[in-house]
């Protein structure tokens, strides 16, 4: 057990290990886990990493479950991390990179959050789960709690991918669709999860996701040889991901594995739903909420996140910025992937192709530049938004 105790992210509020939590009790926002990292670093070395199991629990002593047996396993993590040769060349671009996380349990980087989320679910004592979704998150949780034999509860928007409610079904996740956003399918859950007895698996309103997720970037220094990028593009909803990986970053340095340098963190968006983007362009410390979201990369259709001041913290101090492209580009952007690297990925990703090109043509970013786009899901829950084909 390396975990010491968990922190809040705004008022830094200790609460203790061991027990199921949700925000912090004092201000309400989101809590993070601590690690004794320097007993952890005596046996999670570098060189002892290539002999461990090919998912992310490689990370063992970095993750917070105690008892081995709890962890909920589907294989997930430790994916690909491709030179994108033929997508590089076309941007003009010798050393681009993607980070292909498509090949996932469920298809997405969620089963990155969930395994971590469920196996601590379970180690503490919850029996029912619920969460808010705009897909991938939804089918994710359906699966691990299916694997743990606990009961899942899912919420979301009526529009959501047909797929997404067939897989959640086949999982035997109990389904309700809203007719609303993601946030008010959150608030549903808030205002039920007490008299149902259920626990509360909203990414950032548990601790857990965000451990879940960071593996991505222990994965990308390992596959970069304890390097890092220079640039890392990441399509941002709640932005889980991204705190997560420069927590991690954080982490790794912390145990000696590498420098103070960063990658300058980029937030990308579209265009119908930009809250970082907004506040980031207008200097702000928080993000206001968006009153229609719209855009058909349903992972990015979230109005507010509960972490936006992490986010932007984080943008600023890396060197980065906030991008927002247009759901034409992210639907053609699917297609230019897909057809120069054989990677089929989610519109949410393919928003990143539009942004570097952006960047690229402003100068933000060099064409030399050792670039990673994180191409966070498959294409292939969203066939609704090719179905005027022949
Ligand atoms: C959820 C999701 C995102 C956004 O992830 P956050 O960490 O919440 O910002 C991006 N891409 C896909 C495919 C997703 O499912």
């Amino acid at each position: 057990m390396y975990v010491t105790y968990l922190e809040c992210s705004r008022c830094g509020a200790r609460h203790e290990r061991g027990r199921l939590h949700n925000l912090c009790r004092e201000c309400q926002a989101p809590l993070l886990v601590r690690y004794d990292l320097e007993r952890a670093a005596r046996t999670l070395t570098r060189d002892a990493l290539p002999g461990r199991v090919a998912s992310l629990w490689r990370y063992r002593e970095v993750l917070p479950v105690v008892d081995g047996a709890s962890i909920v396993t589907l294989g997930e993590g430790w994916t690909p991390l491709v030179h994108a040769r033929r997508l590089g060349e076309r941007l003009g671009m010798s050393r681009l990179h993607l980070k292909d996380e498509s090949s996932n349990p469920t298809g997405s980087f969620k089963a990155r959050g969930m395994t971590a989320a469920v196996s601590m679910a379970g180690e503490l004592g919850a029996e029912r789960l619920a969460v808010p979704s705009a897909g991938n998150a939804s089918g994710a949780l359906a699966a691990y709690a299916a694997k743990a034999g606990l009961e899942a509860h899912i919420y979301m928007p009526r529009d959501v991918s047909r797929v997404s409610i067939v897989e959640c079904m086949q999982y035997g996740a109990h389904v309700v669709l809203v007719d609303g956003f993601i946030n008010d399918c959150g608030r549903l859950i808030g205002e039920k999860k007490e008299r149902e007895g259920w626990f509360d698996v909203s990414t950032l309103k548990e601790p857990y996701r965000v451990e879940g997720k960071k593996t991505m970037a222990y994965e990308l220094a390992e596959q970069m040889d304890w390097t890092l990028p220079d640039v890392l593009l990441y399509p941002t909803g709640g932005g889980t991901g991204l705190i997560g990986m420069w927590k991690a970053f954080d982490e790794m340095e912390a145990m000696g594995w590498i420098d103070s340098r960063r990658p300058r963190m980029i937030s990308v968006q579209a265009e119908g739903c930009a809250p970082i983007v907004n506040a980031f362009d207008a200097g702000a410390d928080t993000a206001q909420a968006v009153a229609q979201p719209a855009t058909v990369a349903a992972g990015l259709r979230v109005p507010v996140a509960i972490g936006d001041f992490m986010i932007l913290r984080i943008l600023r101090q890396s060197g980065g910025c906030a991008v927002s492209v247009s759901d034409d580009e992210i639907l053609s952007s699917v297609r230019e992937i897909g057809s120069a690297e054989g990677i089929f990925a989610a519109p949410e990703a393919g928003a990143c192709v539009p942004a570097l090109r952006g960047l690229l043509e402003r100068g933000e970013v060099g064409r030399e530049e050792r670039v990673v786009l994180m191409i966070t899901g498959s294409g292939l829950k969203y066939p609704h938004l090719w179905s005027d084909l022949p």
